[in-house]
This record gives C-alpha cells, structure tokens and sequence, in this order.
C-alpha cells in the first residue's frame, strides 16, 4: 500500500491504549494496525498549512513568511499572557485572534516524566494532552479566555517546568500514580491574587494508556536528516513514532512535509 501526501499531526482516539490516525492522500491511516509492520517514508516536497506553497517549513508547519504573518502562527500561540484580543487590540488579525482567544481555556499540570504546567483551550481537551506524551493530566484553573490561563502560568512556570522534555517523555515508564491534586495544592499560593477566583479542586484525573514500550535507548531523527527510511513500527507515544532500535520520529515536528509512505 501506496500513500502521499503532506503531513498534520495525528488525530487520536483516547481508548486504551490510544488509537492513532494520519491523514495522507485523503485517507485515514489507522495507525496502531501498523505495528510490527515495515514502513518506508521519503521525503518529496513541502506544503505549507498556511499557503499550502511548496516553500521549506520554518516552524510548525509554516513557512518563514507565513510563519511571521498568519495569526495562526503569532506570538500569543506560544505565549497566551501575550494575549489582547479581550481589550479589543489586533495583532495580527483582530477577527482571527477573538476566536482563539475569547473562548473557555484550562491551565492544567501534565506528568510528561517531570510534572508541568501548561494551557490549553478546553475544545483541545483531551487532544492536547496526549499530543505531549502526558501520562497524567489534571485540570487546576478554568478561565472564560486564552489571557487569563496565560497570567497564571507565567506565575506557575516559576516553580515548574513549561516544557516537556521529550527525552524524558519517551523514557518514562512511571507505573504509579502521581498525586496532582498534591502538586496543585502546593502551588495554589502562587496563582495571583486577581486570578484566585479561576481555581479549581476536586477535578477529574485523567490517565492515558499508550501503545508503546520504552525502548533501550532513544534515538530522534528528522527527514531533513533521514529523507528516505525504512523501519518496523513499533509503537507511538505523543506524536512520537517509535520505530525498532529506539528511533524516533516526531510527527508534529514534520507537519507540512510532504511524503510518500509505503507499508509492506
Ligand atoms: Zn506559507
């Protein structure tokens, strides 16, 4: 079997263990029946999420000018505090932003191997989490837009990690259970003083179950260094395919690349 095409993240299905899905020649390829299965990837092109030209990728999915100009790709993506669109200030694209921003978010902490604190929009829930490997997850603020989560992170991410390390992530295979409610009682005294009112206790843990197995040691390669490769899957975890021999691959890392795949 024959795909190509350009590659987005892959959509997931949170069951036990997690079920993967690629989208490539408008086919929906189900990745967890590929396990075992030798695949063979080449590199072709590019195709910008934005603009869909073939022009390299600079970050995530874009190209360089799409990269500085889409109001998909601003700043306030990465940092939500920098947000604006609940004072009526544009950065890029006022209607763009107002859709992203005006919207219910959750400041969360996630067990990616470290416990961290992140945000994330509650429609990417729980996408978001198993995106970053999160064996755990634990809703700690609810607010009513993106700047709000933004404020009490930055306060949080003076006493954890923002992060995930994705070393770490794929050599984790804590069997315990952690305790966050734990964690986030701890750190309850460093939401500011005008965000208190956006805690929350007594939320649901969520635990996710991957279809993967730490491997001896950890390899990550890219296409940009490996344009052509073949490799038994063996298993995902995030958006980390783990192929025989501890390599590697991070599709989200890859989106906007073109490719062609061949499972044997
Ligand atoms: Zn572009």
């Amino acid at each position: 079997m024959k795909f190509q095409g350009q590659i987005l993240k892959m959509t997931s299905f949170d069951a036990q263990p997690i079920q993967y899905y690629l989208t490539l020649s408008g086919d929906l390829i189900h990745m967890n029946e590929l396990f075992g299965k030798e695949i063979t990837i080449k590199h072709t092109g590019f195709q910008c999420v934005n603009c869909n030209e073939n022009k390299p990728i600079y970050r995530m999915g874009f190209c360089k000018s799409c990269f500085f100009e889409s109001p998909y790709a601003s700043d306030t993506i990465i940092r939500p505090e920098l947000s604006t669109a609940h004072l009526g200030i544009a950065e890029r694209d006022l209607q763009v932003e107002k859709q992203i921003q005006l919207q219910p978010h959750t400041v969360y902490l996630s067990y990616t191997g470290d416990v961290k604190v992140g945000v994330t929009r509650n429609t990417q829930i729980p996408t978001r989490w198993i995106d970053q490997g999160a064996t755990f997850a634990l809703p700690i603020a609810r607010t009513e837009n993106r700047y709000e989560a933004g404020v009490i992170e930055v306060a949080l991410k003076e006493h954890l990690p923002d992060k995930t390390n994705w070393r770490k992530m794929l050599q984790d295979d804590f069997e315990g259970e952690i305790d966050l409610a734990d964690f986030q009682q701890k750190i309850k005294e460093y939401f500011p003083a005008d965000f208190q009112k956006f805690y929350s206790e007594g939320e649901e843990l969520w635990k996710f179950d991957y279809p993967f197995e730490k491997p001896e040691k950890i390899n990550s390669f890219t296409l940009d260094k490996k344009p052509e490769f073949s490799a038994k899957l063996t298993g995902i975890k995030g958006q980390y395919l783990s192929f025989e021999g501890g390599n590697f691959m991070n599709v989200r890392g890859h989106e906007g690349y073109v490719i062609e795949m061949e499972i044997s």
